[in-house]
């Protein structure tokens, strides 16, 4: 049987840029991915501009603006109660914008299977295998020349030198590798496309509400992104709001995740590297988490290049998770910040009136936000 030089698990952003810039260098590159693609995902569909030289790098700025999606000008927020504050996003140059998931991850797997990736969809990966059985001590363990045996629920079995974990905050390689944290169940997600109210405008809308909050955005002419995000006890107090806001039907079908928070994993191991929420998940309000997959995708593209070109292993596993921390260094107040808004609307509604009367506190945070590199 082939070994390939690395398996990628995941075909999200994180998942599709790593096997992307993996097969680009020539790399026998392998990506699994449960879902038939085109497919939605619990999103708030937000590209932000920093997203922009990732793409690039890709090859797929171009493409990715020549697809439907809403350009977004301004951020308003709406406190308890109505209050409301906007932000301006910015105008020159990258702008942010809001692009239905089924149609980018679409475009970057394709563009991973153009670059030479071997793709296999409706494959889930349910066992890792190979002597030693693959947990954390012994992956530390392992000898550089020993390989991964992956196996997909329907029997099939695949080798590989390296393994990605990029499949998302419930990873399940991370699970089989005994690297799972205990999940925070404290909220869940629910997120829906709908019809796009009149006169909706360019803005993205991130509103809190007595039971917690709701984020929208247009993503093109006809349809809007609706998130939910709350206390389980208290979701269905903020669903009856959203159907009552935005005329929806009872049987109006949501899309839901759960997790929204759970414990960092530490992104580099011996034969193995973990990108986007399978590594780390942050706060959904802030509206990072694609950045961070596509940039850690590449982070360890960039490590993986190495190690099957010869380099040295630990130099460039180190290079990796320095270059990952630091990706996020700086920032985790704003998670933190965020975080406390979304959990306590009061709190939100207090931080919103202070910014009325200084607006360039939401700015701060807006501008820090929007511009991460
Ligand atoms: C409510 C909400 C709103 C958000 N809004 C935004 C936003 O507006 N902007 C933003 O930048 N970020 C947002 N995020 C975060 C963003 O969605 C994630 O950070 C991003 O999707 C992470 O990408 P990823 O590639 O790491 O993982 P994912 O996008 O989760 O992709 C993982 C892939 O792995 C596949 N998979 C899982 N298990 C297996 C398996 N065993 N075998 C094979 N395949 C498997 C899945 O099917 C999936 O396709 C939001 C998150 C939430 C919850």
């Amino acid at each position: 049987m082939e070994i390939f030089d690395v398996a990628i698990v995941g075909a999200g952003p994180g998942g599709s840029t790593c096997a992307a810039f993996c097969a680009a260098a020539g790399l026998r590159t392998l990506l699994f991915e449960r879902e038939k693609f085109p497919r939605e995902k619990v999103c708030g569909d937000c590209l932000n501009p920093s997203c922009g030289p990732v793409l690039r790098r890709l090859g797929i700025a171009e493409r990715i603006g020549q697809l439907p999606h809403g350009t977004l000008d301004a951020v308003e927020f709406i406190a308890v109660g109505e209050k409301r504050v906007i932000v301006d996003l910015p105008s020159g140059g990258e702008r942010e914008i809001a692009i239905k998931r089924s149609l980018f991850d679409q475009l970057l797997m394709t563009r991973a299977r153009e670059l030479g990736a071997v793709i296999h969809q409706e494959s889930t990966i349910t066992a890792l295998a190979g002597p030693p059985t693959p947990h954390v001590n012994h992956v530390c363990d392992r000898r550089p020349n020993e390989h991964w045996t992956l196996e997909t629920e329907k029997g099939e079995s695949f080798r590989a030198h390296l393994l990605v974990a990029a499949d998302g905050r419930n990873s399940t390689v991370a699970r089989l590798c005994n690297l799972l944290p205990r999940p925070e169940r404290e909220r869940i997600a629910l997120q829906a496309h709908i019809p796009l109210p009149k006169n909706f405008g360019n803005r993205v809308v991130l509103q809190f509400l007595p039971n917690g909050y709701s984020g929208q955005a247009p993503v093109n002419d006809n349809e809007l992104n609706l998130c939910l995000v709350s206390k389980p006890s208290q979701m269905p107090a903020l669903r009856r709001w959203a159907e009552e806001q935005f005329g929806l039907s009872q049987n109006q079908p949501w899309r839901t995740i759960t997790p929204l928070t759970r414990a960092t994993i530490p992104p580099a191991h011996e034969n193995l590297l973990l990108i986007g929420d399978a590594a780390r998940v942050v706060e959904p309000f802030t509206g990072e988490g694609i950045y961070y997959a596509l940039r850690s995708g590449e982070l360890a593209a960039n490590a993986i290049i190495k190690i099957i070109g010869g380099g040295d292993r630990q130099l460039a596993l180190r290079a990796f998770a320095r270059a990952h921390a630091q990706m996020y260094q700086g920032r985790l107040w704003i998670n933190r910040l965020a975080r406390a808004a979304v959990l306590s609307p009061r709190f939100a509604s207090l931080l919103l009136r202070a910014a009325q009367i200084q607006p360039s506190i939401l700015r701060v945070l807006t501008n820090k936000i929007v511009h991460m590199l």
